[in-house]
C-alpha cells in the first residue's frame, strides 16, 4: 500500500443527538483546524443530515448517511434512497452490524444497497465482521469471505477500488472490548487478500479499510500504525469533541510518520 494516503477518521453518531445538538456539534468541529493528511467525516441521523451538511459545507469535513434503501423511490414507508443523499452525504454506511443483527439485513440486501449507492454517486462504507459466537467457533474467515463475496457481487473491480470497508468485529462494537491490534491487522490483510482474489491486485490496493469497535483516544494510536489500515470507524467516542478530536490528531501524526518513512 502506497504511503501518502490520507488517514480517515469517521464518526458514526447512530441514533443520538437532537437536530440542534447535531448542528452545534458540526459547528464546533468545523471551527477546528484540520491538518493535511486526514479526512474526517461524521454520520448524523437522517433528520439532521441536511442541517449538518449545510453547517459543514465550507469545511473539509464530510457527511456520512447511516443507512439508505436500494430502491430509488416508491412506496417504501420510512426509508430514504441513495439518490436522495446526493448533494447532502458523500458516504453511506452499508451492512453495519446493528442493521444486520437488529434489523436482520441480509448479505443479499447489502449487495443491492452497495450497487445502488455507487449508481447514485454515493461512496459506500461496507461494514463486515464476525460475532463472538462465530469467532469462538473459528468461523471468522468464512464470515468475512461470505460478507465480501456476496456484498460486493454486483460491483466491477473499478467500483470495488473506490469503496471503503470497515472491519468491525461485532463483539467489539459498543462493548468496550476491542480486537488486539495484531488480530485487526491479520483481518485487514485477510480482507485485502480476499478482494485481490475476487477483483484483482489493483482493487485490493486501492480499497480503503478502516478498523472499528470500541476505538478511543487510548487505543487508536496502535491501530493507526498497523500495516494496511486506512483509518478508524468510531461510534461512542465520536459523540464528543473531547474524545473524537484526539483521534484526529493521532491520525495526523500517523500520516506524517508514514510519509516520512515513504520518503526514505
Ligand atoms: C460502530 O458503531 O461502528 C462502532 C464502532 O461503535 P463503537 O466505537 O461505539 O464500538
Amino acid at each position: 500500500m502506497a504511503s501518502g494516503r490520507k488517514k480517515l477518521v469517521f464518526g458514526n453518531w447512530k441514533m443520538n443527538f437532537s437536530f440542534k445538538q447535531a448542528q452545534a456539534f458540526a459547528q464546533k468541529l468545523s471551527s477546528k483546524d484540520l491538518l493535511d493528511g486526514v479526512e474526517v467525516a461524521v454520520g448524523p441521523h437522517s433528520l439532521a443530515l441536511g442541517a449538518v451538511s449545510e453547517t459543514l459545507a465550507e469545511s473539509e469535513i464530510s457527511v456520512i448517511a447511516q443507512n439508505a434503501y436500494y430502491k430509488d423511490d416508491g412506496a417504501f414507508t420510512g426509508e430514504i434512497s441513495m439518490p436522495m443523499l446526493r448533494g447532502i452525504a458523500k458516504y453511506v454506511v452499508i451492512g453495519h452490524s446493528e442493521r444486520r443483527h437488529i434489523f436482520h439485513e441480509s448479505n443479499d440486501l447489502i449487495r443491492a444497497k452497495m450497487a445502488a449507492a455507487l449508481r447514485s454517486g454515493i461512496k459506500p462504507i461496507l461494514c463486515v465482521g464476525e460475532t463472538l459466537l462465530e469467532r469462538e467457533h473459528l468461523h471468522t474467515s468464512q464470515i468475512l469471505s461470505d460478507q465480501l463475496s456476496v456484498g460486493l457481487a454486483d460491483l466491477t473491480s473499478e467500483e470495488v477500488g473506490k469503496i471503503i470497508i470497515a472491519y468491525e468485529p461485532v463483539w467489539a462494537i459498543g462493548t468496550g472490548k476491542y480486537a488486539k491490534p495484531d488480530e485487526a491487522e491479520k483481518m485487514i490483510a485477510k480482507i485485502r487478500s480476499e478482494i485481490s482474489s475476487l477483483y484483482g491486485y489493483d482493487a485490493a490496493n486501492k480499497v480503503r479499510i478502516l478498523y472499528g469497535g470500541s476505538v478511543n483516544a487510548h487505543n487508536s494510536g496502535a491501530y493507526l500504525k498497523l500495516d494496511g489500515i486506512d483509518g478508524l470507524f468510531v461510534g461512542g467516542a465520536s459523540l464528543s469533541i473531547a474524545t473524537f478530536w484526539p483521534m484526529i490528531e493521532l491520525a495526523t501524526k500517523a500520516f506524517d510518520e508514514e510519509s516520512k518513512k515513504g520518503k526514505k
